[in-house]
């Protein structure tokens, strides 16, 4: 039997290519998993009838751990995200999301080291939204201002941030823990609790209840979205670990992606109390499907941490060593890292090229 069982999702899009070529460099490293294939995506429907079939969380469920390809959201035709719905099925409230410089990658800062973790399951991603013009709509808008709670023009689509005290403590708690673990030394929290007051401010509130039982251990701050935005990308060193409500997270942690190199290499995993799913920051970057050009290497960084989380620190280690030595070296490496590099894409190799030359390393 092997040592570890791992459910892997290849997703859609360049999904399938960067599964592979981070399954081939993980396999290197002579750890003992057993991949369990299970597919989700709109290519799936056909066969379940849904993106996401039941067999697909239960092989998460037996099995723990799983790794995923990104998985295509098509704009507007129904079906919400298989992404967001795996999070909320799982409950997999933390979203991790490292961001670090690895020189070769052309970035435009070498001293960036970044942990993100952004709150998973509510937010303006829980899903509760009422369409224009439905009879819902009008009712809710007919209630905000009987209640005098605001005017909401009759023309409206509505989408709800909900913000739970007990959502925000297990995030900020789970952000502190990793500080500490991590030997991290300061947490900033990130709002925008001047302008919503309820759930942004409730978010805050209770960020620094959490924060005092973690003083003289780990430092706190807290600072306002916009402000982070402008301060990452002015001076990143100064921050360490950023915790975040879902939609700030999403959308720093793309922008921390930025401060290190793109899309490319930003890997990240999404973790709850019982499981833990991996994956890249990045989507399913559809019009490179099937050309052999992605970088795998959020994907390979991905599994990365995911070896760590399974103990086998070694291999994590020699992975992310391979990968280091890979862009250093800077002649085999894909597209997007030779066009950060020297403004053009000429000289680039392939998906399977790139991770030819890590195994080479691991080897
Ligand atoms: P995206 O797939 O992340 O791609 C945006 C751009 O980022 C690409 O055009 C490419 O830039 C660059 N990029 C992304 N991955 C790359 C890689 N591996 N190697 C090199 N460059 C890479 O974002 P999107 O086009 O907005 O989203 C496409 C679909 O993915 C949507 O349906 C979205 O909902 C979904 N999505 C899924 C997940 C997930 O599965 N967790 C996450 C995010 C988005 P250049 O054009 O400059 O080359």
């Amino acid at each position: 039997m092997a040592k570890h069982t791992v459910t892997l999702i290849p997703g859609d899009g360049i999904g399938p290519e960067i599964t592979s070529a981070m399954r081939q460099v993980v396999e290197a490293t002579g750890v003992d998993i057993e991949w369990e294939l299970a597919d989700a995506g709109e290519h799936v429907m056909g066969e379940y009838g849904t993106p996401l079939p039941d067999y697909v969380i239960e092989s998460i469920k037996k099995n723990k751990v799983a790794i995923k390809g990104p998985v295509t959201t098509p704009i507007g035709t129904g079906f919400r995200s298989v992404n967001v719905a795996l999070r909320k099925a799982l409950d997999l409230y933390t979203n991790l999301r490292p961001a670090f410089s690895i020189p070769g990658t052309g970035a435009r800062y070498e001293d960036v080291d970044i942990v993100i973790v952004r709150e998973n399951t509510e937010d303006l991603y829980a899903g509760v939204e009422f369409e224009e013009g439905t009879p819902e709509a009008a009712e809710l808008i007919a209630f905000v201002a009987e209640k005098g709670a605001g005017t909401i023009r009759p023309d409206s689509g509505i989408s709800l941030k909900p913000i739970s005290i007990s959502g925000s403590e297990r995030i900020v708690r789970w952000a502190f823990e990793y500080a500490l673990a991590n030997h991290r030394r300061k947490v900033t929290a990130v709002h925008k609790a001047n302008i919503l007051k309820y759930s942004d401010g409730l978010f805050l509130r209770v960020a620094r209840e959490v924060a005092a039982e973690y003083e003289g251990r780990v430092e706190f701050e807290d600072r306002i979205v916009d402000a982070t935005c402008m301060g990452l990308v002015l001076r990143p060193d100064q921050f360490d670990v950023l915790v975040l409500p879902n939609l700030y997270g999403d959308i720093v942690s793309d922008l921390a992606a930025g401060l290190v190199g793109g899309l490319g290499i930003a890997p990240g995993a999404n973790i709850g109390a019982e499981y833990a799913v991996f994956e890249p920051v990045h989507g399913s970057a559809p019009k490179y499907t099937g050309q052999d050009v992605a970088n795998p290497t959020a994907e390979i960084l991905s599994a990365a941490l995911m070896l760590g989380h399974l103990g086998e620190r070694e291999a994590a280690q020699g992975v992310l060593a391979a990968v280091k030595a890979v862009l250093a070296e800077g002649t085999r490496v894909t597209y997007d890292i030779k066009r950060t590099n020297t403004g053009s894409t000429e000289g680039s190799v392939g998906t399977q090229a790139y991770a030819d030359a890590i195994i080479e390393k691991i080897g």
